[in-house]
């Protein structure tokens, strides 16, 4: 048997969640068995958790959209028992079992090889939400964003995505302003390297205008809504905003006059389905690039029984940093 948290829906359509002993059997198809060592805790876990946003279907439902761990057992030829593995995306803790617990039973198809030189743990801190902070960043370099272009904004900055994205983007030589509805939490994004923090009240107290100044050469987006919608309009001539969240709201209400004025680029960014190439390239310029002994103060390591609170609050905008699951807790 195997320790799980298992999330069920009641006749009222109430969702809760309890640890559970479960048989081997109880694991869906798959052609790899990975012993799950870290799992992540994501807005989207949030969603799931709470029977939100429709994502999980069927129940009793497993969560946790990442994990990382060592093979158990393979009938697929790239892996053998005892590699490290990481599976972010493919909709795994949403309609196929996930991470929240010690066992997993995934397609090989969805894994992707531990990169040297990073542990399972260090593998998880980065987790679904530095790989998609590295995808934005790779993706804007490749419209052009350069460290002496000029300021780049990212919002939610004390999240996980956001915390990740100016820690990446500080190493990487650029000059990164902070937008945040916390103020407590500045201090940590000037040690991970903001060297401005914006505060999201005066941000969005500014009048609005079809284009205001520019102010930013490029902006890392994790809450869509009306930051978003402002934001467009402070973007230099020929900047890049690549958009990832949703934490503010999935509404966008814009005009053309970004795109047509300054030849603004909107970029979405997905982790979820994104190409097995593209994923080993992010993680090797993860594992060269990310300084865990700087980032570690932002790391809260829990168990499956806290999953539960810890869920209500990165929903609520109170989890900062990144929050790691241990299963065996
Ligand atoms: P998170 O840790 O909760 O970070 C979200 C941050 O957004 C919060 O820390 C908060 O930052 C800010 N925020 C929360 N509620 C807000 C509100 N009502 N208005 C404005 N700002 C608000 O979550 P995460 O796991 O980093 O994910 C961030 C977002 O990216 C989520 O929407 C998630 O679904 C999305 N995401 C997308 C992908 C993809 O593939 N596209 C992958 C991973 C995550 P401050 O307190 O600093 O303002």
């Amino acid at each position: 048997t195997f320790r799980a948290l298992l999330t069920e829906k009641a006749d009222d359509g109430s969702v809760s969640s309890s640890v559970q002993q479960l048989d081997e059997g109880r694991l869906p198809e798959g052609n790899v068995t990975v012993d799950i060592d870290w799992a992540g805790l994501n807005y989207k876990d949030g969603l799931a958790l709470t029977g939100k946003g429709g994502l999980v279907r069927a129940y009793p439902h497993v969560a946790g959209i990442d994990f990382a761990g060592r093979v158990r057992e393979s009938s697929d030829d790239r892996y053998r028992p005892g590699d490290g593995v990481v599976l972010t995306g493919w909709r795994v803790g949403e309609t196929h079992w996930g991470g929240y617990a010690q066992r997993a039973r995934v397609l090989g198809d969805w894994l992707v090889p531990l990169t040297e030189g990073l542990s399972t743990r260090q593998t998880m801190v980065i987790g679904t939400a530095g790989l998609t902070a590295m995808l934005a960043i790779n993706r804007l370099e490749a419209l052009g964003m350069t460290p002496d272009g000029g300021e780049l904004l990212v919002t939610g900055a004390a999240g996980g995505v956001g915390s990740i994205a100016v820690a990446l983007a500080h190493r990487l030589g650029y000059s990164v302003t902070a937008l945040s509805g916390r103020p407590q939490h500045a201090q940590m994004l000037r040690a991970l390297g903001a060297s401005t923090i914006l505060d999201r009240t005066d941000f969005m107290a500014q009048p609005d205008k079809p284009l205001e100044t520019a102010r930013f050469a490029a902006a890392i987006d994790c809450v869509g809504g009306d930051i978003l919608s402002k934001l467009l309009r402070q973007i230099a001539y020929g900047g890049s905003v690549a958009a990832l969240g949703n934490a503010a709201g999935i509404g966008l209400n814009t005009n053309v006059l970004p795109f047509l004025l300054r030849g603004v680029n909107l970029l979405g960014i997905d982790s979820v389905m994104q190409p097995f190439e593209s994923r080993v390239a992010a993680w090797t310029r993860l594992a060269g690039l990310f300084d865990f002994a700087a980032y570690e103060g932002n790391v809260e390591v829990i168990g499956l029984e806290q999953l539960h609170d810890k869920a209500m609050d990165i929903l609520a905008g109170k989890v900062h940093g990144r929050v790691i699951v241990d299963p065996s807790r």
